[in-house]
């Protein structure tokens, strides 16, 4: 980013995080015509530019104008893992400041769907996450969040159409900066995804769930809800004491209510751990009671921690159970297994190595390719 920087020693704009209107208000103060900011916005949100010198119906002055006053915020590919088995692809990017986030590209046969992270590590500490174990660095801008999926969609060529805020991070924890984001990537003068393929998934922040119903958005809400008791879930889930359950289905009920988008639930199947028929039962009843969807998640081992999963045939008696109470519950189809590794896995993979002070291609597996940032 240093060639963008300010040599005033102001800080740049980050312009890629303006509304239309807000970028018309900055351009304007530039000295320039409002409706180049219409140009900058599509070359930022439509035409995926990665520099300013792209932007060449734009006059080279107010090119260079904007590279002292502005920052064009980016996020490089330093590694790409691309699945054999289903073209799934797994982006580690690196933002201005040096940190790393992961990104993963799904292809579906009803479209391309990308996971974004909100944030840089995550403090809700969930037991069986590896995006939790560094704690939480830092939240992510709505121009780092957009770029994401703009990258991914530059890098591959291929128009993505679904957008799951379910990579590390807890995006209600960086609650206006994700709205912000979820405007412009929906927005009909940038990528214009449909809110409706849009799905942010929270653990559980029972005020902001709340909050979020207000905005009376056509989003999915995902709560990630892992177990059926109070005691279990804060077991699983240490943010689960200052949130209890029946407050946070309640908030699920309000956002149904409000939006009239049913809620998905995910539900991380741990063996021995929240997978009795006993629970079954009740995720059923108490899926079909909010007119829910429940999404099951053989849980994804994570080095550092010994949960398991059980094994097919179980989780399908667990599905075909629960789903007998009357509700629609589906098994989560497992993407790119082959470069494998829960969410947050790759990040702390790298840093791993970065730590000790390896070369980057030590562990790469296979498919895998580095990039030079
Ligand atoms: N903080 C948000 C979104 C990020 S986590 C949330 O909690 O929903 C995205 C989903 O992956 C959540 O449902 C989370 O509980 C689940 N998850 C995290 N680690 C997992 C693992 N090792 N196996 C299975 N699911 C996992």
């Amino acid at each position: 980013m240093e060639e963008n920087m300010a040599k005033t020693g102001e800080k740049p704009e980050d312009i890629k995080s303006m509304t239309l209107p807000e970028l018309e208000a900055f351009v304007t103060q530039l000295g320039e015509k409002p409706f180049r900011a219409r140009q900058l916005y599509e070359w930022m949100h439509v035409r995926l530019a990665s520099s300013f010198d792209e932007m060449t119906n734009l006059s080279k002055a107010l090119r260079e104008k904007l590279s002292r006053s502005a920052s064009l915020v980016l996020c490089r590919p330093v590694q790409v893992l691309t699945s054999r088995q289903d073209g799934t692809c797994k982006y580690l990017f690196s933002l201005s400041d040096g940190n790393v986030i992961e990104s993963v590209l799904m292809r579906y046969h009803h479209g391309n769907s990308v996971c974004i992270s909100s944030q840089v590590g995550c403090a809700m500490g969930c037991r069986f996450c590896a995006s939790t174990i560094g704690g939480r660095v830092r939240s992510l801008r709505p121009s780092e969040m957009l770029e994401q999926i703009y990258r991914i969609q530059a890098l591959s060529g291929e128009r993505v159409s679904n957008v799951v805020v379910m990579g590390t991070g807890e995006p209600l924890d960086n609650y206006e900066n994700l709205l912000r984001f979820l405007r412009l990537l929906t927005d009909e003068n940038g990528l214009h995804i449909s809110q409706r393929s849009v799905t942010v998934s929270t653990c559980g922040l029972t005020d902001k769930i709340l909050a979020l119903a207000q905005e009376k958005l056509q989003i999915t809400l995902a709560l990630s809800l892992h177990a059926v008791t109070q005691e279990k879930r804060q077991e699983l889930m240490p943010v689960a004491k200052r949130y209890p359950l029946e407050q946070v289905l309640s908030a699920c009920r309000a956002y149904f209510e409000a939006t009239g988008r049913r809620v998905t639930l995910e539900y991380s199947l741990v063996k021995g751990g929240n997978d009795t028929m006993e629970d079954a039962d009740k995720l059923g009843a108490l899926a079909a009671g909010l007119h829910a969807h429940v999404n099951l998640i053989p849980v994804n081992p994570v080095k550092e921690r010994s949960y398991e999963r059980p094994d097919r045939a179980h989780v399908e008696a667990f599905q075909k159970r629960a789903a007998a109470a009357g509700a629609s519950v589906t098994v989560r189809r497992e993407m790119g297994t082959d470069i494998g590794g829960a969410c947050g896995q790759l990040r702390r993979g790298y840093q791993m190595k970065n730590n000790a002070g390896m070369g980057p291609e030590t562990a790469a597996p296979s498919g895998s390719k580095e990039i030079d940032a």
